[in-house]
């Protein structure tokens, strides 16, 4: 049986449910050999789920309590899902130095219009994704969906994330309506940013929170993006991005089992790998 880990998880610090005590405790439960914290880093602009500046101090100094605290049972780690949004967001090399945290995950939440500055969000509610590209991008959401992985490569090749975080969350909201993954310009925007992230050393995630929520029906990223990373030498990691205690294991082993079926041998997380 493969080790049980999770790296990408949210507590009430930021827009997850429960403390992170509650967590280290269910980790513990389930045996797990070693789990992450990664709160949303803060951001220059109000917002709903995001760590504010003093929230990310109290972050930091009840992360380090714990990992402390729960040393002989648990391996625990802190560390933290920075957004990357250009000319808006910190440095990732900043958050780290100041901080230190023992590793990130690199993630874009928000597109940022190179020709006004205006931002997307393409989480969160389907109208806000539709009237993002409306508003931002006159309509045309190969042009937005281009934004977003322009967005993801420069994130990659300035800022070198440790992890990438739900590589193509794009899709999440469109479920094949607007555009369709199959095209050849997806396609190549995908090949784009995974060859980035070979280059750049990056572990990618398997993301199993969009398909145990029911938002989508497949995992960050597609099985065809998977079979791509495998033929690139791209490490993989399983993380289930939890919201709630109960949610750190989920699809844990369906998503090693689906690495597995495609070719993968083992994964890697920032800390150890495991044959799988
Ligand atoms: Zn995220
Ligand atoms: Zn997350």
């Amino acid at each position: 049986m493969i080790p049980l880990y999770n790296f990408h998880s949210h507590s009430h610090h930021c827009d997850g449910k429960e403390s992170m005590e509650e967590y280290v405790k269910a980790a513990i439960e389930k045996k797990f050999k070693a789990f992450g914290f990664s709160a949303h880093s803060p951001l220059p602009f109000p917002n709903e789920w995001s760590l504010t500046p003093e929230g990310f101090r109290q972050y930091v100094q009840d992360a380090r309590h714990l990992i402390e605290k729960y040393s002989n049972e648990i391996d625990l780690y802190l560390g933290l899902e920075i957004d990357y949004i250009p000319g808006h967001s910190e440095d990732f090399a900043g958050f780290m130095k100041d901080t230190p945290l023992d590793y990130n995950i690199g993630s874009v939440h928000l597109v940022r219009s190179e020709e006004d500055g205006k931002i997307w969000f393409i989480d969160g509610p389907v109208e806000g994704y539709i009237n993002g590209v409306n508003e931002i991008f006159k309509g045309d959401f190969k042009a937005a969906v281009t934004a977003f992985y322009k967005q993801s490569i420069r994130m990659i090749e300035t800022q070198q994330p440790q992890i990438i975080g739900h590589i193509d969350k794009v899709k999440m909201n469109n479920k094949q309506r607007w555009f369709s993954t199959g095209e050849k310009w997806y396609a190549d925007l995908i090949d784009q940013t995974l060859e980035a992230a070979a280059k750049n050393n990056c572990i990618i995630e398997l993301n199993t929170r969009g398909f145990y929520t029911g938002k989508i029906d497949e995992y960050f990223p597609s099985t065809d993006i998977l079979h791509k990373c495998l033929d690139l030498g791209i490490p993989m990691m399983v993380n289930s991005d939890a919201h709630h205690p109960s949610q750190l294991d989920k699809h844990f082993a369906e998503g090693h089992d689906l690495l597995r079926k495609i070719g993968f041998k083992s994964v890697k997380t920032p800390f150890f790998e495991i044959e799988i």
